[in-house]
C-alpha cells in the first residue's frame, strides 16, 4: 500500500448502482452532479419556472422543488411545461412531507411531470399509518416509473426507530455513546426503508439514499458508514449548513473529505441566502469544489494571488472578477461551439514576485505591474511570453487575447 504521502488524487469512486433521473444519470460511472433547491412557493408557477430556468443556466443538472400542497401539486405540471417551452431541460425533483402520499394520488399530472420523488422516512406520517403511507408513495413511484430520493434528515430522525435503537443500546455490554447511536438511527431510518421500497417492488435502480446531518464530523461520519453498507447511489449534502462563507465552508470541508474518499454520486450545496443574495451561489459553490478538486470541469478557473503591500491598486484583483465573470459568462456558448474550453486555466496575478511564475503554469496569465515595476503587463501563453500589456485598456486586451485563445 501506498504510504499517505505518496497518495495522490481522490480515492477511486465508490460502485454506485446508476439512477436515471429523467436524462440525468446519477451514480454508477456517471460524473458527480450538481443539484440545487428552489425557494420560491411553487404554486406561483412563473416565479418558480424563472428561479429553475435560473438554477439551470447557472449549472444545476437537477432542480428540487417543494411540493407541500394541493396548489404547489397542481402548479408542478404547468411549471414543466413552460419551462420545455423555454428549452430548459432540467429534471425536477419534488421534495415531499406528510402528505405526498396524497398529493401524487390526487395529481396524476404532478406525478408524471416529476423525474424523482424525494422522500423523508422521518416524515411520511405518524403512527399506524406511517407505513401505509410509505407503502403508497413507493407504489406510486414504481407505477409512475420515477425514481426516489429516501432521504433521512437529523432535523426529522423516525423518533419510533431512535427510541428503539436507544433501547437496543441500554443492552450492550458496552453500550455507545449518544451520539453513535443517533447515527446509526439516521442510517438505519435510510437503509431500512430502501430495503422496504424494494420489497414493496421499486427497483434498486431507482433509489438514492441521503443522510444528512449539520455538523461537519458527523456527515462524515454518517457518510463513510452508509457508503460501506449499501450500493445505493448517495446524495451528498451538509443540510442547514448556515449562511455565507460559514455554509461555504462547512460544506466544502465536508464534502470535500467525502469526495476525496470516492464517497458521493450528486451533491447539493445547502446555503442559507444572504439577503438579496443570489439563489444560484449554491449551484457555482457546488461547481468550484468539484472543480477545484479536479472531479469534474465547468469553466475555465482563474488563479489570482491575494494582493499585498506591492500592488499599487486594486486594479488587478478586479481584473481577475471582471476575467472569471467573462469567461463564466462565455461557457453556455463555448460548450457547444468550443467543448474543452471548461478545462482551460487563467491566471491574473499582482506583481512580479509570483506573478511570472503563476502566469507561466496557466494556459494563459498575466502579471500586472506591483509598486515600483514598470507599468506594463507580460501576458504569458502556454508557459511563454507573448506580449505585453501597457496604458489603460489591459483589461479588454486581456479578454481578447482569451477570447482569442480560445477561438483558435
Ligand atoms: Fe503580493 Fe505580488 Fe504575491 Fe500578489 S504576487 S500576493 S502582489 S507579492
Amino acid at each position: 500500500s501506498l504510504a499517505v504521502t505518496d497518495r495522490f488524487g481522490p480515492a477511486p469512486r465508490r460502485v454506485t448502482r446508476q439512477v436515471r433521473i429523467g436524462q440525468v444519470a446519477v451514480g454508477g460511472d456517471a460524473p458527480v452532479v450538481v443539484q440545487s433547491m428552489t425557494n420560491t412557493d411553487t404554486a406561483d408557477v412563473a416565479g418558480t419556472a424563472k428561479q429553475i430556468a435560473d438554477l439551470w443556466r447557472a449549472g444545476s443538472e437537477l432542480v428540487r422543488i417543494t411540493v407541500n400542497n394541493p396548489e404547489s401539486a397542481a402548479a408542478v405540471p404547468r411549471i414543466v411545461e413552460r419551462l420545455a417551452m423555454q428549452g430548459v431541460e432540467v429534471p425536477i425533483i419534488g421534495d415531499f412531507h406528510y402528505n405526498g402520499h396524497q398529493l401524487l394520488e390526487r395529481e396524476p399530472a404532478c406525478a408524471e411531470a416529476l423525474a424523482k420523488y424525494r422522500i423523508n422516512p422521518g416524515n411520511v406520517g405518524f403512527g399506524k399509518k406511517k407505513d401505509l403511507q410509505f407503502a403508497q408513495l413507493i407504489e406510486l413511484a414504481a407505477r409512475h416509473g420515477k425514481a426516489v430520493r429516501i432521504g433521512a434528515n437529523w432535523g426529522s430522525l423516525d423518533q419510533a426507530l431512535a427510541a428503539q435503537l436507544m433501547d437496543e443500546n441500554a443492552r450492550r455490554a458496552q453500550p455507545w455513546d449518544a451520539g453513535r447511536v443517533l447515527r446509526e438511527a439516521l442510517i438505519r431510518s435510510a437503509l431500512d426503508s430502501a430495503e422496504r421500497a424494494v420489497e414493496l417492488g421499486l427497483p434498486r435502480d431507482r433509489i438514492v439514499l441521503s443522510a444528512k446531518v449539520s455538523g461537519v464530523q458527523e456527515l462524515i461520519a454518517v457518510y463513510r458508514d452508509l457508503a460501506t453498507r449499501s450500493d445505493f447511489a448517495l446524495h451528498l449534502g451538509l443540510t442547514e449548513a448556515g449562511i455565507g462563507s460559514k455554509g461555504i465552508v462547512g460544506s466544502s470541508a465536508a464534502l470535500a473529505v467525502l469526495l476525496q474518499e470516492g464517497i458521493g454520486d450528486t451533491i447539493r450545496i445547502s446555503l442559507t441566502p444572504e439577503p438579496g443574495g443570489a439563489r444560484t451561489q449554491e449551484v457555482v459553490v457546488a461547481q468550484e469544489l468539484l472543480q477545484t478538486m479536479g472531479l469534474r470541469a465547468f469553466t475555465p478557473m482563474v488563479t489570482a494571488c491575494p494582493g499585498c503591500g506591492r500592488t499599487t491598486s486594486e486594479f488587478f484583483q478586479e481584473l481577475a472578477q471582471v476575467v472569471q465573470e467573462h469567461v463564466r459568462g462565455r461557457m453556455p456558448e463555448w460548450k457547444i461551439t468550443h467543448p474543452g474550453a471548461e478545462t482551460m486555466t487563467l491566471a491574473v496575478m499582482g506583481c512580479v514576485v509570483n506573478g511570472p511564475g503563476e502566469s507561466r503554469h496557466a494556459n494563459i496569465g498575466i502579471s500586472l505591474p506591483g509598486t515600483g515595476e514598470a507599468p506594463s503587463a507580460p501576458v504569458f501563453v502556454d508557459g511563454e511570453k507573448t506580449v505585453t500589456l501597457r496604458g489603460e485598456h489591459i483589461a479588454q486586451e486581456f479578454i481578447a487575447l482569451i477570447d482569442g485563445y480560445v477561438d483558435r
